[in-house]
């Protein structure tokens, strides 16, 4: 392993999925994160993990090329333009080949796999022409496009193929699973009854929805602590002991609407909604995909906005933005749910949005009101959240000063329902669900 250390990388998916494999004796065949690496299969963290390395060349081509400028985008509603480029499709090809003959290699007699998201969707096919054996699972963390975008893909077909190599296919809401199902209809002519698609070869494979979740306990119990409610209370008076603080935590990625809720808040100072030192606004924003030509642009004209407000609507020793572009440890991030009093989560698109569920894990106290996105899939079961379209700015405004003006008892009273829902789905139960249906 030489002379590196480990670090996660940060991202709903991890997140998500490292507490399961550690429970289950499971390897996890991954990326190790710099280009040119290769090493042995090691054991870190209760895991064990299979590198598969990747080139300079590919990391540019398949995961910064394919993945992040084409998938990315056409699966987020086209928020940005895909780039089409067959250069980069022959790599996106290579390297799921790869994965899939390391997947052949690693699994037992009757395994099961489980490939996760959009950067490995030609891998159930793959596999399964080597080892016809397995049972395959696949789930796509990000949203999957109607037809009307997702026809824009000079592959279409062969990524809908790809897919079809499993035996389940989940997607995080019912209407990704229903554009997978009609798009296999309209553009490979398969039938299907409900949730099953029935192939040529009389193989079916099932699409289902399996909202993912967070690991509700380990925030429960995180903020319980009291060096985490003290560093909360820290923050606050860093802050300036504002009557309400607003939180954003995000990667800096031009789905998640960071520009959107800005430009909100910042209006809300300049016409007087919100009074000078009434409230501060802490984004925090992920490095993300830095060598992106979109997420440099993104970076400048956010880091362009937050200047603008604080010099527009700022005083000497006091910014209503306080903007940092970081990543933060788990204890840290869990003191800023505690410390916020709004959580302001607004996605153009989001598959799911780990966040806003974070937060919810963490307000044990019934306090703290979220502002969420129509567009991210923790809508769907998020319904006592302050609900907005962030393309609607005013809406987006009312939304933030609702939830700054609401009353405690109307603030628990979503608290507790949207907690109920979450400790009672959380990562655990959806991991569970997930391979229960795929092993049935
Ligand atoms: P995505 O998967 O698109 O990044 P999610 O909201 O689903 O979005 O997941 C983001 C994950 O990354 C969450 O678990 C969150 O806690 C973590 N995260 C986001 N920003 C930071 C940060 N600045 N420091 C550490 N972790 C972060």
């Amino acid at each position: 392993m030489g002379e590196g250390t480990w670090r996660r990388s940060p991202g709903g998916l991890v997140t998500a999925i490292a507490p399961v494999l550690q429970r289950r004796e499971g390897a996890w065949i991954g990326w190790p994160g710099s280009p040119d690496e290769r090493l042995n299969p090691f054991d870190h963290d209760g895991m064990h993990l299979i590198p598969v390395p990747l080139s300079a060349s590919e990391v540019e081509l398949y995961y910064e090329g394919f993945s992040n400028a084409t998938l990315w985008p056409l699966y987020h509603d086209v928020v940005a333009p895909p780039v089409y480029s067959r250069v980069l499709w022959d790599a996106y090809r290579t390297v799921n080949e790869r994965f899939a003959r390391a997947a052949a290699e690693e699994a037992a007699e009757n395994a099961v796999v489980w490939i996760q998201d959009y950067q490995l969707q030609l891998v159930p096919a793959m596999l399964r022409e080597l080892r016809p054996d397995l049972r395959i699972g696949f789930f796509l963390h990000i949203p999957f496009p109607p037809g009307e975008l997702f026809y824009q893909l000079p592959w279409r077909r062969e990524l809908l193929e790809g897919l079809l190599g499993a035996d389940l296919v989940g997607f995080q809401r019912p209407g990704g699973a229903s554009n997978f199902i009609r798009l296999c209809r309209r553009l490979l002519g398969l039938a299907h009854q409900k949730n099953e698609i029935h192939l040529e070869d009389g193989r079916v494979v099932r699409a289902a929805a399996f909202p993912i979740s967070v690991d509700f306990g380990e925030f429960d119990s995180l903020v319980r602590q009291p060096h985490i409610v003290e560093r909360a209370k820290e923050i606050r008076s860093e802050l300036g002991d504002p009557e309400c603080v607003l939180l954003g935590v995000d990667r800096l990625d031009y789905t998640k609407g960071i520009g959107q809720r800005l430009k909100a808040f910042g209006e809300l100072l300049h016409e007087g909604s919100i009074k000078p030192g009434e409230a501060a606004f802490v984004q925090i924003a992920t490095p993300s995909r830095e060598r992106v030509e979109e997420y440099m642009r993104l970076r400048d004209s956010i880091e362009l906005q937050v200047g603008r407000i604080n010099g527009e609507q700022g005083e000497l020793g006091m910014q209503p933005v306080q903007y940092m572009h970081q990543s933060y440890g788990r204890d840290e991030l869990a003191a800023l749910y505690l410390a916020a009093d709004v959580m302001v989560v607004t996605p153009l698109r989001d598959g799911m949005n780990l966040v806003a569920k974070e937060y919810i894990s963490c307000r044990h106290d019934l306090r703290g009101a979220l502002v969420l996105s129509e567009f991210a899939g923790a809508a769907d079961e998020l319904r006592q959240a302050f609900l907005a379209n962030p393309y609607d700015i005013d809406g987006l405004k009312r939304a933030m000063l609702a939830a700054m003006r609401a009353t405690p008892h109307d603030l628990s009273r979503r608290m507790r329902s949207m907690r109920r829902r979450i400790s009672t789905y959380d990562v655990d139960r959806w991991a569970k669900e997930f391979l229960a249906d795929l092993e049935s």
